[in-house]
C-alpha cells in the first residue's frame, strides 16, 4: 500500500494557537482550569487535557471560579462577559481570523449579511458582535428572501468557495449593493479543500481522519467522496478496517482539530492490516 498525505491538512493556524494556551493553562497550574466547550472536536485530545486538569463546561453552574479558555470559534461577546462579572479569568483562545469577523460585525455599517453555516459556533458569537440586525444566509431560499437593499457582508472563515460566489451573483443580480468586510473565508480553510481536491486525482481511495461534529472534517468528507473514487471518515485507528487495506493508493486528509498523533496511528494501522490482506 502507498500512503500520500494532502499537502494542507490537520491543526490549523488557530487551533494551534489555542491548543497553546491549553498548554499553558496546565502546566502552571494553581486553581481550576476549564474551557468553554471542548478546545477542538477532537475526543482524544479532549481526553488528554482532561486527564491534566482541564475541565470542559457548556456554563458557569456550579463550578468554581477559575481560567476560561475560550476557544478558536469565539464566543458572543455577552457569555465572555458574564463569566468575567462572576470573577473567572479569562484567556481568549479566538483564532485572529475569527476576531477580524467579529469586529467587522461589531463595526458594520449596513444591515448584516452573515453567509455561514446556521447555528455553528462561530457564527452564533460573530452574530453575538453585530452592531446592526444580522441575517445568516446558509441557502438559496435564505438568498430568495433577502430584500434589495445595502449590506455589510461577512462570511464564516470555513464557508465554501462555490456558494459564496453563487449567493454573491444571485444577491448582485437582485440589486443588493454588497459591501464585503471581516476576513472572508480563511486561507487554512480553503487550503486544505484544494490540497485534497488534487489528492483525489491521485489515489483508489481518501481517508478523512476527522470527528463527526466537527464542521470542517465533513466538508472534507463531502468533497471526498464527490470527488475520489471512494471515501472513507474516521475519528482514529479504530476505525480502519480490511476493507480499507485492501487499495493499493491510499490518500489522507485531517480535519483541523486532528492532532498529528492520531493521523500516524491511522496510517499505521492501514499498512499493519494491508499486510494480511
Ligand atoms: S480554520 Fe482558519 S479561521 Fe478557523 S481556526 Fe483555523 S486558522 Fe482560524
Amino acid at each position: 500500500m502507498m500512503i500520500t498525505r494532502a499537502r494542507a491538512m490537520g491543526f490549523c493556524f488557530g487551533v494551534k494557537n489555542t491548543v497553546k494556551l491549553a498548554d499553558e493553562l496546565v502546566s502552571n497550574i494553581s486553581g481550576p482550569v476549564y474551557s468553554l466547550g471542548e478546545i477542538v472536536h477532537n475526543k482524544a485530545l479532549v481526553e488528554e487535557y482532561s486527564n491534566k486538569g482541564l475541565k470542559v463546561i457548556l456554563q458557569d453552574f456550579e463550578v468554581k471560579k477559575g481560567k476560561l479558555l475560550i476557544r478558536a470559534h469565539g464566543v458572543r461577546p455577552e457569555v465572555e462577559e458574564s463569566f468575567r462579572n462572576k470573577g473567572f479569568e479569562i484567556v481568549d483562545g479566538t483564532c485572529p481570523i475569527v476576531k477580524q469577523n467579529q469586529i467587522a460585525a461589531s463595526k458594520a455599517k449596513w444591515p448584516i449579511l452573515l453567509f455561514c453555516k446556521k447555528g455553528h459556533d462561530e457564527a452564533v458569537g460573530i452574530m453575538g458582535y453585530a452592531n446592526h440586525p444580522c441575517t445568516p444566509i446558509e441557502t438559496e431560499d435564505d438568498v430568495n428572501e433577502v430584500v434589495t437593499g445595502e449590506y455589510t457582508v461577512i462570511v464564516q472563515t470555513t464557508f465554501s468557495d462555490e456558494k459564496l460566489s453563487i449567493f454573491t451573483k444571485k444577491l448582485e443580480e437582485k440589486g443588493c449593493v454588497l459591501h464585503f468586510s471581516g476576513s472572508g473565508i480563511c486561507y487554512a480553510s480553503r487550503d486544505r479543500r484544494t490540497s485534497l481536491m488534487s489528492l483525489c486525482n491521485n489515489v483508489d481511495m481518501v481517508i478523512v481522519v476527522g470527528d463527526e461534529n466537527s464542521a470542517n472534517s465533513k466538508t472534507l468528507f463531502l468533497l471526498a467522496s464527490s470527488l475520489a473514487k471512494c471515501a472513507y471518515m474516521i475519528s482514529g485507528s479504530d476505525e480502519v478496517t480490511k476493507e480499507m487495506a485492501r487499495f493499493e493508493k491510499v490518500g489522507i486528509t485531517a480535519g483541523a482539530s486532528v492532532p498529528e498523533s492520531v493521523v500516524k496511528s491511522v496510517e499505521e494501522r492501514l499498512l499493519e492490516l494491508s499486510i494480511d490482506v
